[in-house]
């Protein structure tokens, strides 16, 4: 079932139907990429600059996904730039691969006001984006940074320093899924590097069985 087409319909008090009919899922990245741009389903649209979809080539085995885009990914419209994407860049290195081989995105498309969290109506409603995407790729490990990408994936309030450290399998999506540090944390929390480099290690393991 389609999450935001469920996620609406109990909003309005249906719980319990038939699906009657299924959503097209576009299979290449360029057409998901076409409908984000011009989505205005949730308030974001109305302060964003530019969606930002996210990058990568369709056979990524790898997918990295951050909580939102920021003040410079929302002037550019692609994700993780700026000091933070410096610092992602070096980790995605860290692992074995270069920043075009793996994709990256967000889970809500559209830059939060003031860098805010993205709120759960906004989480919902952009799922389908993210689920479409992940539909047409084929990832082995999907990595989420920081608590709001983790909480989202995995389906839970646990805090990130529990849900870290762990492969653990999406009930949303179905995958595989490492949580471990944001980017823009480790920029202010240095200390927690090593413990990043723990979780990426173990993202290598598994990548390599
Ligand atoms: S955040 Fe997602 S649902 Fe909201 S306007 Fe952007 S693409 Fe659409």
């Amino acid at each position: 079932m389609n999450q935001e087409l469920k996620y609406l319909l109990n909003k309005i008090g249906i719980e319990n139907f038939i699906e009657a009919q299924k959503f097209d899922i576009p299979s290449d990245l360029a057409n998901i990429d076409i409908q984000i741009k011009k989505c205005d389903r949730c308030i974001l649209s109305q302060s964003r600059k530019m969606a930002v979809p996210g990058e990568g080539p369709i056979s990524a085995k790898l997918i990295l996904i951050g909580e939102a885009p920021g003040e410079n990914e929302d002037e550019v419209g692609k994700p993780f730039i700026g000091v933070s994407g410096e610092l992602l860049n070096k980790m995605i290195l860290a692992m074995g691969f270069k920043r075009d081989e793996v994709f990256i995105t967000n889970i809500v498309k559209c830059r939060p006001p003031n860098n805010r969290n993205p709120n759960e109506d906004e989480i919902i409603i952009c799922s389908n984006f993210l689920e479409m995407q992940l539909q047409a790729l084929t990832p082995k490990l999907v990595i989420a940074f920081g608590r709001i990408a983790a909480q989202s994936l995995l389906n839970t309030n646990k805090p990130l320093a529990k849900l870290r450290a762990v492969i653990h399998d999406s009930p949303k999506f179905g995958l595989p899924v490492l949580c471990t540090y944001h980017p823009s944390y480790l920029l202010r929390k240095p200390e927690e590097k090593r413990a990043a480099w723990e979780d990426l290690k173990l993202a290598m393991k598994f990548l390599a069985q």
